[in-house]
């Protein structure tokens, strides 16, 4: 029996594995796209597979079925809570992304039902997208806070477009009570993590090249904030040095609390177990790693008391720290 996880960073589009995506791909008309190579000269180049391979992604359906194949592996790999991220992709369109929205808020119940894993959702908007669109996704957004969405995020290439522009968007999901649940210090240095944290983010995906700044680690350790680490992606994307100490290691021990995370596990060919091997080999036990997910999930108070005694019956005595 598989110890119990919580996966705060998964990207939705990045766990059909290739068989079902090419079913999709071919139910849509499409050719199944390339196997991903599993490895990548940097993000830039990850996000320039990632669309080509996920692109296939079209209809409601597709992303209902993509949910609960995702739900289904990760409660095999003893998963209690996930929060999938789920991308206002262009290729929707608003209202299509609104109805993606929808059938994910029906699937999100329906596999709390059939395995036993809560799903918070957290749509997100990207850097180097329409603003305008952005804003738009974020009402959309809110429309499905308290039914299943949970919060709202940002991705993208940093260093290659600015975060700034995405500020309203970010206030108007926050307003409509979905807290900001960003990337940043993945591709950019600890100046990314500091522009978020000023935005009001909850919690951080990545949030890994905060390491090379101790004042920073400092301000994440007394403020409690949660970073989703995926120490794969990390390596695969060539965002750690793997001659040197991984991040993760290091803000583990220095107090940073870590949840660990696949990122895109059918795109990096890897499942939640193998990053929770990863992580235990890099210092992080899975004891840690549920605190972490714990301490910065964002379920319903109901969700929180179950994973709560989940953690305790599996691992004892659960600290998830001050609240932020
Ligand atoms: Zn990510």
């Amino acid at each position: 029996m598989p110890k119990p996880k919580i996966e705060l960073h998964v990207h939705l589009e990045g766990t059909v594995r290739p068989a079902l995506l090419a079913d999709i791909a071919v139910g849509n008309g499409m050719a199944p796209p390339a196997p991903s190579p599993g490895r990548f000269a940097d993000l830039h180049d990850f996000i320039v597979t990632w669309n080509a391979t996920t692109g296939c992604l079209r209809t409601p359906t597709d992303y209902r079925i993509a949910l609960l194949a995702y739900a289904e592996e990760a409660a095999g790999h003893g998963a209690v809570h996930i929060e999938p991220i789920v991308d206002a992709e262009p290729r929707l369109g608003l209202d299509g992304w609104a109805d993606v929205l929808a059938a994910c808020v029906d699937a999100a119940a329906e596999a709390r039902e059939r395995y036993g894993v809560s799903v918070g959702l957290t749509p997100q908007v990207f850097r180097g997208q329409d603003v305008g669109y952005a804003e738009e996704a974020a009402r959309i957004a809110v429309r499905f806070a308290g039914r299943g969405v949970v919060g709202f995020g940002l991705s993208g290439a940093e260093g290659r477009h600015p975060t700034l522009p995405y500020a309203r968007a970010v206030a108007l999901a926050r307003d409509g009570g979905l807290p900001f649940v960003p990337h940043a210090g993945e591709a950019a240095g600890p100046e990314a993590v500091r522009e978020v944290l000023a935005m009001g983010a909850a919690r951080i995906r990545h949030g890994v090249r905060a390491v090379d700044d101790p004042d920073l680690v400092t301000e994440l350790v007394e403020r409690g904030i949660v970073l989703d680490v995926c120490p794969t992606s990390n390596l695969r994307l060539r965002v750690a040095d793997p001659g040197r100490p991984h991040p993760l290691t290091l803000l583990h021990h220095a107090g940073v609390r870590c949840s660990v995370s696949t990122d895109d596990p059918a795109l990096f060919d890897i499942t939640l177990s193998d990053e929770y091997a990863v992580a235990a080999g890099l210092g992080v036990d899975a004891a840690s790693a549920y605190a972490a997910g714990l301490a910065g999930m964002l379920g319903t108070d109901t969700d929180r008391a179950r994973l709560v005694r989940i953690g305790r019956a599996a691992f004892g005595g659960i600290d998830v720290g001050p609240a932020s």
